[in-house]
């Protein structure tokens, strides 16, 4: 019996991979044009849901239209004109029925295709909110489609007297060409879809059959709500979304569980190093630090593999903790690798660490890939025979050639800068390692429950003591002398001053002219009595490190940086920055900038120069700087207003293509679908049971599309 479910599904899963082409309306032609949306396989149509929906069970006649309502009429077109207002183009039509006429404006559109498109004495339908001008009703920008002559609107069940799906069209295919093609593929293929989940949980989130929802979501039923589709709450909809969410949860869920369930090294949580190390420190550890600790201590003592991920605001000090657990490994015999993504970070953690690893005759070493050949070699071999026990570097940890004699232990600092590919490298250095990965800002809660949804999670939520915020004001251009001066009293007191110019990666040779140009005017022009220095991400290791250390002897007074400094460098006495462009980074950068200068217990002030924006969003969005120091409220509002891929910055970095769901606005169903599949799989760990199945052969579909990237490491 179940053989035969499980085949059935099987069959109908492979349905679903059926070419577009062979749906009924699709040519070669056609389906060159879909291709471009990314609808390849029939199971994409499927999933190309709707942009909007359009009431068109109602239409109204044009006497009978109501103010601030939306609304479908039909009628021929009357008038149609392209004028000039002030600068600005207008296209205006006006349609009439026999019951009156209506005038719709476009203060925005396409010219040619506006003109083109549209002839005087057609018929055509135009829906969306009526407003009332100048005593008269008018559209604005409203939907419109074409109708010929002979068209029955009270025949056509498809276009008209229903609910009407708006896709997002393709150049070269009108909307109704397009409706009539996600019709053929629902109606022959919607059956072919099968969710798997569990029937308890289906009934818990009041969730439809797939194939019902896929059909109702395109082609909403009489009775169905408009409001509910058009704000993605309807069932349908949400049975799609939570599908989605359920099967990447499912897979990080399994995921997590083949890594805990490995065998891994079990460490004794031995002392020596570590309690050498807190009499030598000049602090005491906060006690978020001590329970996160706590926490990676067991999971350093478990016969499983680690699989962390350390989150904490910047400046929360992740660092000795991630060094308090490098020493529990090597006190243990084991070698440990730390990886940062940048040169300049890997250096400044390893002058760092190896100054206290030196003093507990920790062996450490350097390892980037502007090490001379001749001294990789030896680096090498010191790894290779167990002699080096720590190991600091960049990605060239990773490289071919790098054998490491016992590695017990990986940590991977600003992980959001690697990609998932990364992490499942490094581990593959070793036998099954422990892994810890940190972040340089903290991580939206949607975030961490999908790209690193796979990892068990330790905060640092609270702040060395004695912390100040940084003091953080906007300045437009037209102030910059403003900011000068204030960097020259500050300078006067006695503080040294950061002066950042971003670098985005593919103008970085821009930027780079941008730094040098400006150090060389601050000091000939600006500050000539002060010293300025410079330091970029393409100077030589040796370099950069000698003017770091001028900047921390004092003989340099402004620091002139690439974003280079964003990670890792710590000067207490700087306690001012001024962040050039700053309408060009995100917020997070901002913040995880700005937190260079909160390293002591100075006030700190941060000056964002930025050029003067127009648009209240993007003012919006500085202000929140100025508003908060909390950097996981800052890290959700960057990711509400960029978006996850622009928040995580790299393609790599494991966040699925969505094709329904959207972990900004469905977050409360991605905890749901979280919840359940954690669960699922808590209970049923390897999914054995026949009734289990059908799940398996779905994820496994799933799988072999999407999600792929998500399941890697
Ligand atoms: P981040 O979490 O941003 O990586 P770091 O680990 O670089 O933070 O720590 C920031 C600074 O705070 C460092 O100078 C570090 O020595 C210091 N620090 C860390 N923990 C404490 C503590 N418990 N008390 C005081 N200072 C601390
Ligand atoms: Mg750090």
């Amino acid at each position: 019996m179940k053989g035969l479910k499980t085949e059935r599904i099987n069959n109908n899963l492979n349905e679903l991979n059926t070419s577009i082409q062979y749906v009924k309306g699709v040519g070669p032609k056609v389906a060159k044009i879909l291709r471009k949306k990314g609808i390849e396989k029939v199971e994409d149509a499927l999933y190309f849901l709707p942009r909007a929906y359009e009431d068109r069970r109602q239409i109204k006649k044009i006497a009978e239209l109501e103010v601030e309502k939306k609304q479908t009429i039909c009628g021929k077109i009357l008038f149609l004109e392209v004028s000039r207002r002030r600068q600005r183009k207008l296209f205006t039509m006006v349609v009439g029925d026999e019951s009156g006429t209506v005038t719709a404006k476009w203060f925005h559109f396409n010219h040619p295709y506006m003109s083109n498109r549209h002839k005087i004495g057609q018929r055509i339908i135009l829906s969306g909110e009526v407003k009332s001008f100048n005593y008269r009703l008018e559209f604005h920008h409203p939907d419109l489609e074409l109708v010929t002559d002979e068209e029955d609107l009270t025949k056509d069940n498809l276009n008209f007297g229903r609910v009407v799906p708006i896709y997002s069209e393709p150049d070269g295919l009108y909307q109704k060409s397009l409706r009539r093609i996600m019709w053929n593929a629902v109606e022959k293929f919607a059956d072919c879809l099968s969710t798997g989940i569990p029937y308890d949980i289906r009934q818990r989130y009041n969730l439809l059959e797939l194939s019902e929802a896929a059909r109702r979501a395109h082609f909403p039923s009489d009775k169905d709500d408009i409001n509910q589709y058009l704000t993605r709450h309807s069932q349908a909809q949400r049975t799609l979304i939570f599908d989605e969410f359920f099967f990447l949860e499912l897979s990080l869920a399994l995921r997590r569980r083949s890594v805990v369930s490995e065998e891994g090294y079990s460490f004794e949580i031995k002392h020596d190093y570590t309690e050498r190390l807190r009499e030598m420190l000049p602090f005491q550890l906060t006690g978020a630090q001590q329970r996160v600790l706590k926490e990676i201590e067991g999971d350093m003592n478990s016969p499983h593999p680690m699989h962390r991920l350390l989150q904490g605001d910047v400046g929360s000090g992740k660092t000795i903790v991630a060094l308090m657990a490098a020493l529990i490994a090597v006190d243990n015999g084991y070698q440990v690798a730390i990886m940062a993504p940048t040169e300049i970070l890997a250096e400044q953690h390893f002058y760092r660490l190896n100054n206290w690893a030196k003093a507990l005759g920790v062996k450490t070493t350097l390892l980037t890939s502007s090490i001379s050949k001749k001294d990789k070699s030896g680096i090498y071999q010191g790894i290779k025979s167990g002699e080096i026990d720590l190991v600091v570097g960049t990605h060239a940890i990773i490289q071919e050639g790098v054998d490491f004699h016992r590695l017990g232990l990986g940590i991977i600092d600003e992980q959001h800068r690697f990609g998932v590919l990364q992490r499942a490298e490094l581990k593959r250095k070793g036998a099954n390692p422990d892994v810890l990965v940190m972040t340089a800002t903290p991580i939206p809660r949607t975030l961490a429950m999908t790209v690193y949804g796979d990892l068990d999670v330790s905060v640092i939520d609270e702040l060395p003591p004695g912390r100040a915020p940084v003091k953080t004001r906007v300045y437009w251009e037209s102030r910059r002398a403003r900011v000068y001066e204030i960097v020259r009293q500050e300078v006067s007191k006695g503080s040294q001053a950061y002066i950042v110019y971003p670098l985005v990666e593919e103008s970085e040779k821009v930027d780079l002219k941008d730094a040098t140009r400006m150090a060389g005017y601050l000091q000939n022009e600006v500050f000539p009595e002060l010293n300025i220095g410079l330091i970029h991400g393409r100077m030589k290791g040796e370099d950069k490190v000698k003017v770091m250390q001028d900047f921390k002897d004092r003989r340099i007074d402004i620091l002139v940086a690439t974003t280079v400094i964003e990670v890792g460098i710590d000067v207490i006495n700087a306690t001012v920055m001024v962040v050039e462009n700053a309408e060009r980074f995100g917020l997070s950068q901002l913040h995880q900038l700005r937190g260079r200068v909160r390293r002591g217990t100075q006030d700190a002030i941060c000056l964002l120069l930025a050029k003067y924006l127009r648009d209240e969003d993007s003012q919006r969005r500085l202000r929140i700087m100025e508003e908060t120091d909390d950097g996981f409220r800052i890290a959700e509002e960057d990711l509400a207003i960029r978006g996850p891929g622009e928040f995580l910055g790299t393609r790599q970095s494991g966040l699925p293509d969505f094709r329904v769901a959207n972990i900004i606005r469905d977050a409360d169903v991605l905890s749901q679908a979280r919840k359940e599949a954690f669960n699922l799989i808590r209970e049923h760990p390897d999914l054995e049971l026949p009734e289990y199945q059908a799940l398996m052969a779905v994820l496994k579909h799933r799988q072999e599309g999407r999600l792929e990237l998500a399941t890697i490491g």
